[in-house]
């Protein structure tokens, strides 16, 4: 198999607050990350951010991100899935009623229209569980593989089977992160709805994650 050098994981879904994608460039000591708007002289001022920086970032939030993903998804589908169910039952008993109702020889027209109702009702509710039990099982393949990386993320800078797993992970869990390199920040919306602020301190060297309910205005 071809080993592909994956040396950034952020592609496709990294952009800078100006609205440009941002791109990995080879510096003369470390790799930055640049937004092409300012690469392009396109009118963006903003700083550069260390690339080495924005994956230890990364670690701390993906520690963050698995439990909440896992309580705040996992109820909800759980929750609808119990509620689709009880429709399904309620709706059954209405159309076993009606077949009662005409079978005991009471059946009207409008008897019969409610009855194709509740069965085109009853094709719906059917469809919408099967969506729902979809769901529930993307959400845990992710969760099994988030647990996977959580466990070897220590190797990350090396390992490039781990590197794709995570490139993976990062394409279908996040819609997008927002960097701004003058404030030295990055802000990160998950596929779920969920949304996370990353601040840098000690000269890139630490950080902390914190979930917010908006992406900052530029
Ligand atoms: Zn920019």
């Amino acid at each position: 198999m071809k080993s592909e050098n994956i040396r950034n994981l952020f592609s496709g879904v990294a952009y800078c607050v100006c609205g440009a994608k941002m791109s990995l460039i080879q510096g003369t000591i470390y790799p930055f990350y640049y937004c092409q708007g300012r690469l392009r002289g396109l009118g963006c001022t903003r700083h550069a951010l260390p690339y080495k920086a924005l994956e230890a970032a990364f670690k701390i939030l993906f520690l963050k991100v698995p439990a909440l993903l896992a309580s705040n998804t996992d109820n909800s589908t759980q929750a609808e899935l119990e509620a689709l169910q009880g429709k399904l039952i309620t709706t059954e008993t209405q159309i076993a009623n009606i077949t009662e109702a005409v079978k005991q020889g009471k059946a009207t027209g409008a008897l019969t229209i409610a009855q194709a109702e509740l069965e085109s009702e009853v094709e719906e509710i059917k469809a919408s569980i099967e969506q729902a039990q979809a769901k529930s099982g993307n959400y845990k393949t992710d969760e099994q593989q988030a647990k996977k990386i959580l466990a070897s993320l220590d190797s990350l800078a090396a390992d490039m089977g781990l590197r794709r797993q995570v490139r993976e992970w990062i394409f279908s869990n996040v819609e997008k992160m927002v960097f701004n390199g003058d404030k030295q920040q990055f802000a990160i919306q998950f596929r779920k709805g969920v949304r996370a602020l990353y601040q840098f301190k000690n000269k890139y060297t630490e950080g902390e994650a914190t979930f917010i309910p908006d992406f900052p205005k530029a």
